[in-house]
């Protein structure tokens, strides 16, 4: 009892000294209005009081020098442009691509200098992966789902270091609890890429994510499964349970939120034709996604899963291989995203013959290249991605499965897919974006997320696929990772 008049009373004073909070705003106000800089308050005694005034701060010890890398003599493929710039010196600042030019650029005094003879090596943009599961890789499905969090989240790290190392500085997780990964990411505590969570993937019963097994039903409201529990996938089977799950996963940082339109290949209970949540269902995750500032990614192969998606408002389609003629063009005059994946065969090789997940990958596999076929054809904004599961051999395999994109794209058109692109489709989460700054390209301003290659990918995209050899310097958010020229 005594324990709860404290616990009320610390809640009390949390609302008192919130509304004394330097907003300016009237308590209990949504306004916000001096957050935008629109209303021209006094500050109050506790701002102009605080001992970490930026002023107080500088006056004391002087700032250490800013780190600043030179990258001289180098062709710039820049994300944009299909082709290499001419001999060019990059100049980054902190963590910002300060200046490009054709021009020698001086090393400047007040920052601590290094200097990489690029020696006319290509520098790039860090490649995206725009379906990628950080959490899904390293553990088999058992050990995903009933193994040790722990030893799993371990993997995740290790995974992660090799992701960024093959060149991945950024992916976009679309499922998979990996808040507690990109937090280390992003202190520092291990090695990886930017990450954009989605979070627990949201499915309904039985749908593709829904990976209980048949004892664990039926389902009592209110209590979790193990998939649920440890934030892998998250079922709801009404509009308001939609808004509860995705509210969830906003809350705990998600920059974009994936929900399941039909059936998949590796859930057990889900057939591919098979249409899963219902139209409100999916209005009800746009409308919470979009009050928060973002949007909703649907998996989904049918034309009708596709259809219902988009009428909804979803504003990208993950795989769609079953799309038909009407979807491709319905998705190219919505403006909407699409974000297949050149699925190695050995993926589908993978699933044992005879078994459900086999006979559905043996339908789906022949789409893919359909898929791709449409997606030129009606000039649909196109992503990629990877979407390796349960397998670290693949997953050494990225940066071969964007080079298997040449079978529909010129090597230069790949590649400002996989970087330009890309962060074009990130762009989506607007101010839920977790890295502020423009992602994807090589241009004055931009987070300075880079390769240098040795060799021309445009000539030969072979190089992305043997990233431990190729790229000779690895840099994300100004920081370099791998050099292997100044040794
Ligand atoms: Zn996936």
């Amino acid at each position: 009892m005594r324990g709860q008049v404290r616990f009320l009373s610390a809640v009390v004073a949390l609302v008192l000294s919130a509304s004394c909070a330097p907003s300016g705003a009237p308590p209990g106000s949504d306004a916000g209005s001096a957050a935008t800089g629109a209303a021209p308050t006094t500050p109050p005694a506790t701002v102009s009081s605080s001992p970490a005034s930026p002023d107080a701060a500088g006056a004391a010890t002087a700032a250490p020098k800013v780190a600043v890398t030179l990258f001289k003599n180098v062709r710039i493929f820049d994300g944009k442009a299909e082709k290499l710039s001419d001999t060019s010196n990059v100049m980054v600042r902190g963590n910002i691509i300060e200046r490009v030019s054709s021009d020698a650029i001086q090393s400047p005094a007040d920052a601590n200098v290094t200097v990489i003879e690029g020696g006319g090596r290509t520098l790039m943009p860090g490649l995206i992966d725009a379906h990628w599961h950080a959490m899904m890789i390293r553990s088999a499905p058992a050990q995903a789902i009933a193994g040790d969090v722990s030893y799993n989240n371990i993997g995740a790290g290790a995974e992660a270091t090799d992701t960024l190392l093959r060149g991945f500085t950024t992916v976009r997780d679309v499922g998979g609890p990996t808040f507690g990964l990109k937090q280390a990411i992003d202190e520092g505590v291990i090695a990886g890429p930017r990450i954009f969570p989605s979070g627990a993937i949201i499915t309904i019963t039985g749908g593709h994510g829904d990976f209980r097994q048949l004892y664990e039903l039926p389902r009592t409201i209110g209590t979790l499964s193990r998939v649920e529990q440890i934030g892998a996938s998250a079922v709801a089977d009404s509009p308001d349970e939609v808004r509860v799950r995705v509210r969830e996963q906003l809350m705990q940082g998600a920059s974009q939120i994936k929900l399941t339109a039909g059936g998949g290949v590796s859930s057990p209970h889900s057939p591919i034709d098979a249409s899963t949540f219902t139209e409100a269902e999916l209005r009800a995750a746009v409308e919470a996604a979009g009050n928060w500032g973002t949007y909703v990614t649907v998996h989904a192969f049918t034309p009708e899963a596709i259809q219902r998606a988009i009428a909804a408002g979803v504003k990208c389609i993950e795989h769609g291989f079953l799309m038909d003629e009407a979807t491709a063009k319905l998705i190219a005059s919505k403006g909407v995203w699409l974000s297949p994946q050149p699925l190695p065969e050995e993926l589908r090789q993978g699933f044992p013959v005879g078994s459900v997940q086999r006979a559905k990958a043996d339908e789906v596999w022949p789409g893919i290249a359909r898929t791709y076929e449409l997606a030129k054809k009606y000039k649909i904004k196109t992503a990629f991605g990877t979407d390796v599961l349960f397998s670290q051999a693949l997953a050494q395999q990225q940066g071969a499965i964007l080079a298997a994109l040449v079978r529909w794209y010129t090597p230069a058109e790949a590649l400002v897919m996989a970087t330009g692109t890309n962060a074009q489709l990130l762009a989506l989460s607007g101010k839920r974006s977790p890295y502020a700054g423009k992602l994807g390209v090589v241009e004055e301003g931009a987070l300075a997320d880079l390769l240098l290659v040795d060799g021309n990918p445009i000539a030969d995209i072979k190089l992305v696929a043997d990233p431990a050899k190729n790229f000779v310097l690895i840099m994300k958010d100004g920081k370099i990772y791998k050099d292997t020229l100044s040794h």
